[in-house]
């Protein structure tokens, strides 16, 4: 066994804040271990982005770059994954806990018959390398160890771990990997790509997350979300009855069967406060909540509870950002 090694998820040779984090980690589970820490990067080509994963941390970076993973595709990206591992036989790998890596990270550890932890916030490293992870909604936490010599397969929670102290000007090893795809293997191709227009910021990644719920009552008066949320730099989020509703689209949704955010500050506006939806924000460091009803669940978890309509109190905090941003 030896590396640390990171699924470095880009797209277009941009990286999400998650991999600097799992790189920072990284780099604590490298020196743990006495291992390297190492990345890899797939796409199509993509060898020039690891010079940006090199000044991260990562010692070595295996590139695999091959048309048929110019998009996402679970067969295309695990079957290669696969390869390499079972080559390289890294001790641990870490994918971020995002939608690409929720869908690969299994995949992976299936065909390797490994185990897998997932959603993991803390690592502990004394007696043994063990994962802490929130189960039942975020109303404890299980600590995982594994048991077997395999490769251990690990999701990282977006917003859990330190970001790597920059190394400018340190150049990784680079390792050119050829994936073995054939076209004929691959279930799934990828005949076009639709971007959807946003310049907000990504939910899971957003420092100040803005989320309405049924108390928003209709989809055009998530505008004034949209609003405060502009001022602080936010992403503006949602309950799950508040998407069943049609007014923000299933991307937007935080909570159990939703996207789990970490932001500094979550201010959740005319939102109960479910069990389930707690469990996607509850990890939270500052929870700010207005609602008019005083018994609502969600003033239990919260930091700052406003009793009051929001739609008095959400443009005069837009208003009052604005002018104390502005001093
Ligand atoms: C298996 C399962 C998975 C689920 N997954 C999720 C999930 O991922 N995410 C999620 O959010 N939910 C999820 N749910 C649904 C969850 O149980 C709740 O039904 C949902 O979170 C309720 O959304 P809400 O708080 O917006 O609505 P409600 O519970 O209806 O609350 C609306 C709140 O708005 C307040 N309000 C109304 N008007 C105003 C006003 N003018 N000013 C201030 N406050 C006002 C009310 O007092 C009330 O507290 C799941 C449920 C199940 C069974």
């Amino acid at each position: 066994m030896a590396g640390v090694l990171i699924f470095a998820d880009q797209k277009e040779g941009k990286f999400r804040k998650v991999i600097f984090e799992m790189l920072g980690e990284g780099r604590k589970l490298a020196d743990h271990l006495g291992e390297e820490l190492q990345a890899v990067l797939m796409g199509q080509n993509v060898e020039e982005y690891a010079t940006v994963l090199g000044e991260a941390g990562a010692d070595k970076v295996f590139v695999i770059d091959d048309p048929l993973l110019a998009n996402y595709t679970t067969d295309g990206f695990a079957n290669a994954l696969v390869k390499l591992i079972s080559t390289e036989n890294p001790s641990i790998v870490l994918f971020p806990n995002n939608a690409v890596g929720k869908d690969l990270a299994p995949a992976v550890a299936q065909k390797l018959n490994a185990g897998q932890a997932s959603d993991v916030i803390a690592i502990e490293y004394d007696n043994g390398l063990r994962f802490k992870r929130p189960i039942y909604a975020g109303k404890a936490f299980a600590h995982v160890s594994f048991t077997s010599n395999r490769t251990m397969i690990v999701t990282i929670r977006p917003k859990a771990f330190e970001a790597a102290t920059p190394q400018p000007g340190k150049q990784p090893a680079i390792v050119r990997y050829a994936s073995e795809l054939d076209a004929s293997s691959l279930r799934q191709i990828v005949k076009d790509v639709v971007r959807k227009a946003s310049g907000r910021v990504e939910l899971t990644e957003a420092d100040i997350v803005v989320s309405g719920g049924r108390g928003m009552k209709s989809a055009e008066n998530f505008k004034i979300l949209e609003e405060l949320a502009d001022v602080l730099g936010a992403a503006v989020g949602a309950s799950r009855a508040a998407v069943d509703e049609g007014w923000r689209e299933p991307q937007y949704q935080v909570g159990q069967t939703g996207k789990v955010v970490s932001p500094t500050l979550y201010i959740a506006c005319g939102i109960s406060g479910a069990i389930q939806h707690l469990a996607g924000m509850s990890s939270s460091k500052y929870i700010v909540a207005i609602n008019k009803d005083p018994e609502a669940e969600i003033f239990k978890v919260a930091d700052y509870g406003i009793v009051a309509d929001l739609f008095e109190v959400v443009p005069v905090l837009t208003e009052e950002f604005k002018k104390a941003l502005a001093e």
